[in-house]
């Protein structure tokens, strides 16, 4: 099964000489008070558009996308992964695609690889916190030889209810291209059979280090959960796949891939105006990289305020 869509295979681009080296960065590090927060690419995966808003006018979604500049029959969406140091743990937030060869997606999968270039031993991981069980997100834990280097008390957070829902999942209300939802159920099996016994279930709310709690959602899936890093004066939330690139201008847009999509426009909602309220950082799953900023309000919907790079 190929999942490959029609958009182009390669950008990497090397002025002077030929190079392996990466151009393009592909992580961001910033401070939330005394905690160590890393974003780190996993690369990028072509979606259909109609992916981003399946209940909105094709006329009204066309000019979205022309007014982004983005193509109109599909796009790269944005891949991102966390690394957070707090005290003697290290947490991975997410895990990325992997580099499942049947999916035909290359060019994301990039994180196991980046993490190593970011000098993060996959067994100095302490804990990883998982906002939901869809393959780009737990993908990267299934790449050949990745398990073998995990700690053996490696400690896996999911909700409760995510690991329950994959074991009997309900696509009714997603809209997702072929071969995807096949796709997803393999995966989730498959992670579940091979990392059942590192698995810390939560119901609704779990500290995994100081200053670092998730907190169930659902929405996106019954189980999705988000992840506020606080400490001091300073907070962040990876937010996962409760917001999208189009979320801010049009937060009750269905997103193709959202199990009970009208759930995940409330949860979306709800987030986005805490955030605005706040000023606290939000990083997200498929926001581009490095999808670090800050959410304004902007009417009856939101506007997305990226922070200005700090070298
Ligand atoms: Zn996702």
């Amino acid at each position: 099964m190929s999942l490959q869509l029609n958009v182009p295979a390669d950008n990497s681009f090397h002025p002077g000489r030929p190079g392996t080296g990466e151009l393009v960065p592909s992580r961001y590090a910033l401070k939330i008070g005394e905690i160590d927060v890393m974003v780190v690419s996993d690369g990028v995966l072509p979606l259909p558009t109609k992916m981003l808003g399946h209940n909105a006018d094709p006329t009204v979604r066309a000019r979205w996308m022309a007014n982004q500049f983005l193509p109109s029959d599909a796009f790269d969406w944005p891949l991102n992964a966390v690394v957070v140091r707090s005290g003697e743990q290290i947490i991975l937030l997410d895990a990325g695609l992997g580099l499942d060869p049947d999916l035909n997606l290359p060019r994301a999968g990039q994180l196991i690889k980046r993490l190593e270039a970011a000098d993060i031993d996959l067994t100095s991981v302490t804990d990883l916190v998982l906002t939901h069980l869809h393959m780009d997100h737990i993908g990267g834990l299934l790449v050949e030889g990745v398990k073998e280097k995990l700690r053996p008390d490696l400690r896996i957070h999911v909700a409760s209810a995510e690991a329950k829902f994959w074991e009997d999942p309900d696509f009714t209300y997603t809209k997702m291209p072929e071969g995807f939802p096949d796709a997803l159920r393999a995966t989730a099996k498959r992670f579940l059979s091979e990392y059942r016994s590192h698995l810390r279930l939560f119901d609704d709310e779990q500290q995994v280090a100081p200053g670092v709690v998730a907190r169930r959602t659902g929405g996106h899936t019954p189980g999705h959960c988000v992840i506020r890093i606080a400490s001091g004066s300073d907070a962040l939330t990876f937010a996962g796949d409760a917001v999208f690139a189009v979320g801010f201008d049009q937060p009750d847009w269905h997103n193709g891939f959202e199990h009970d999509p009208e759930e995940a426009a409330r949860v979306r909602i709800n987030l986005l105006r805490t955030l605005s309220e706040s000023g606290e950082l939000l990083v997200a799953t498929h926001l581009p990289f490095p999808s670090v900023g800050r959410v304004a309000a902007a009417g009856d919907a939101f506007r997305w305020v990226p922070v200005f790079w700090d070298y």
